[in-house]
């Protein structure tokens, strides 16, 4: 199975990929992560990515598209995956087909910017592991310290409110279009994601386990 998990930025994609990730027992691959892992590291890419993300703006699709083709061809993702954060523009989409990847369906989490922005005030990360919580839904077990690995757990820069609605901004304009193009090939599955993370994850299954 290659999935898609679309919506935007603070929607609940990395939650849901992680639920998806254990009941079909493919990986969940984020370009986010990748990205921040590749900039934690000062890599060349990370070099390069560091400054769009800290201002809330996109990397630019080629690098993007050259990290993540080589993430797939990872032997953990030959059976399938779960794409997070990616793609995020027509070109991407685009270049994921170029590749010779047929998706089998992409979920779109659909919550109000009003929403996004109330919970991405609330959303931490481990800055050690990458894992994601959330103050109000999703707390550690520990204030302030990641149940899986002990890092530390922190609000993201690019989470900051001003960095948000510029998210907000540029997922309206560059990311939203691929909700037409995918529906277009009849792949769409939306899934209403304003309710509790329980009642979210069991629509999410439900959309997967949809007849297609
Ligand atoms: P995320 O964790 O998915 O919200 O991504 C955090 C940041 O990483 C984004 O705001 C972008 O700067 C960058 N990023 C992640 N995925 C992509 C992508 N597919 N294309 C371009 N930039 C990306």
């Amino acid at each position: 199975m290659k999935l898609i998990l679309l919506g935007a930025p603070g929607a609940g994609k990395g939650t849901q990929a992680e639920v998806i990730c254990q009941r079909l027992n493919i990986p969940a691959v984020s370009t986010g992560n990748l990205l921040r892992e590749a900039v934690k590291n000062q890599t060349e890419l990370g070099k390069a990515a560091q400054s769009y993300m800290e201002k809330g703006e996109l990397v630019p699709d080629e690098l993007v598209i050259r990290m993540l083709q080589a993430r797939l061809e990872e032997a953990d993702c030959a059976q399938g995956f779960i794409l997070d954060g990616f793609p995020r523009t027509v070109p991407q989409a685009e270049a994921l087909e170029q590749l010779g990847i047929r998706i089998d369906r992409v979920i779109d989490l659909e919550v109000s910017d009003e929403e996004i922005t109330q919970r991405m005030s609330g959303r931490r990360v481990c800055e050690s592991c990458g894992a994601s919580y959330h103050l109000a839904f999703k707390p550690t077990r520990a204030a302030g310290v990641c149940d899986k690995c002990g890092g530390k757990t922190v609000l993201r820069k690019d989470d900051q409110p001003e960095t948000v609605q510029e998210r907000l901004r540029i997922y309206h304009r560059q990311t939203e279009p691929l909700i037409d193009y995918y529906r277009k090939q009849n792949k769409l599955y939306t899934v209403n994601g304003h309710s509790d993370l329980a009642v979210t994850t069991a629509r999410t299954l439900e959309a997967l386990e949809a007849q297609a």
